[in-house]
Order: structure tokens, then C-alpha cells, then sequence
């Protein structure tokens, strides 16, 4: 399979050639296509099989579909922990920057002023779930925002999101994701409590298991 027959914007599809990604890995030729048809989805991935793309793409996608052009952030990508924060933006940067359609991503983390970073924010943020709630607690997000603004909510290393604590921060959030925002979780184990935040917040999802 090639990234050709995933369905991808061909802005996307240029920055892919342009940065040598010549085929999808395995979770990138199931997730995107399935991503595409708007479903929300939850895979099993590890680190390491490219799940960070099968994710960020489908997600810049629906960014660049939605035709907002530069109206702030529209993609919401919560992780564990700081590093990945960066690592991710980084990730997304890496293609949006190729694509030649003004998109950024940006990484919230850490001490880094919210409020500020809100209204420069590129389409795409990345931060943690306790940076979004405390968000949320501040006003620095209203429900009305999100209602406004969320296109696509991702929930990545999802196993790893509880083990640090942050089951309550997603609580918060989860009855003020849009019924329209596509969401997608992404974990590397499954278990009981991965099962309980993908019903919290996803709808009527696919399963990809790989
Ligand atoms: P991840 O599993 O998301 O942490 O990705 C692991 C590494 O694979 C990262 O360095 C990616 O840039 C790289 N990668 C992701 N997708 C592809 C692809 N389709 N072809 C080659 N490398 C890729």
C-alpha cells in the first residue's frame, strides 16, 4: 500500500514525499483510511510503529478540510508527560511544515503561560491532560470554544495517561468534547481502564488492534 491510496490531502501526501516516507506502516494502513471515513478510533500501537503519524495525519487532514485556514487551534493532542509533548509537536511540525498550507502545531507543557499560548496556538496543540483542565478551570477554554472550535481530540499513550493520574483532568473535559469532534485513542496495552476512558470519551469507536 502506498500513503497514495489512504485517501490523505495531497498537501499531506507532497510533505510525506518531501520528508522520504515512501509507505505507511502497518497502524498507518489501517488507522488513516478508517480516520478518514470520520469514525472515532481506538488503536492498540506501541512506540516505535509510527502510531504518532497514523494519528497526526488524519488529524491535519480535518484540519486542512475544515477550511479555517490560520483561526487557531482546531486539534487537540493530549500526552503523558512533557518530552512527548515536544516530541510530538516536533513529529507534526516536521510534515505540517512540508505541506505549504500554513499549518503549525505547538507543544503547551510544563510552566509555559496558557493563556498566551492559546491565542498564538498553530491549529495543531499538543499538551497534557492537567494543562487542558487547568484551561478548562481558568476560562482560558470555555465548552463554547471547544463547541466552536474542536475538530479532532486525540488521546495518545492512553495506558500511560492513567498511570501518571490523570484519569480525573480527562473526566473534566469529557462532557465538553462536541458530539462533532472525531476522537482517537491510541494505547500500547489494553486493559479495564483503557476500555473505561475510551467509552468516556469516544463514540461507537473502531477497534484496531495491531
Ligand atoms: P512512532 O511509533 O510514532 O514513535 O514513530 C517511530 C518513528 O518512525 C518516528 O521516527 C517516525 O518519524 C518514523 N516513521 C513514522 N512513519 C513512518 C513511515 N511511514 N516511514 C518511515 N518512517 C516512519
Amino acid at each position: 500500500m502506498s500513503f497514495d491510496s489512504t485517501g490523505l490531502d495531497p498537501r499531506l501526501l507532497r510533505a510525506l514525499s518531501k520528508r522520504g516516507f515512501e509507505k505507511p506502516t502497518p497502524v498507518q494502513a489501517e488507522c488513516i483510511p478508517k480516520a478518514l471515513e470520520g469514525r472515532d478510533i481506538v488503536a492498540r500501537a506501541r512506540t516505535g510503529s509510527g502510531k504518532t503519524l497514523a494519528y497526526l495525519l488524519p488529524a491535519l487532514h480535518r484540519v486542512l478540510a475544515s477550511g479555517k485556514g490560520k483561526a487557531g487551534w482546531q486539534a487537540l493532542v493530549l500526552v503523558p508527560t512533557r518530552e512527548l509533548c515536544e516530541q510530538v509537536r516536533e513529529e507534526a511540525a516536521s510534515v505540517a511544515s512540508l505541506c505549504g498550507a500554513d499549518l503549525s502545531a505547538t507543544s503547551v507543557a510544563g510552566d509555559a503561560p496558557l493563556r498566551a499560548a492559546c491565542a498564538t496556538a498553530g491549529q495543531l496543540v499538543v499538551t497534557t491532560p492537567a494543562k487542558l483542565a487547568q484551561a478548562l478551570r481558568e476560562g482560558v477554554l470555555t465548552p463554547h470554544m471547544l463547541e466552536e472550535r474542536l475538530q479532532v481530540l486525540v488521546l495518545d499513550e492512553a495506558d500511560l495517561l492513567l498511570s501518571y493520574g490523570y484519569e480525573e483532568d480527562v473526566q473534566a473535559l469529557a462532557p465538553h468534547v462536541p458530539r462533532s469532534t472525531q476522537c482517537l485513542l491510541m494505547s500500547a496495552t489494553s486493559s479495564e481502564d483503557v476500555d473505561r476512558l475510551t467509552k468516556l470519551v469516544l463514540h461507537s469507536p473502531v477497534a484496531l488492534n495491531l
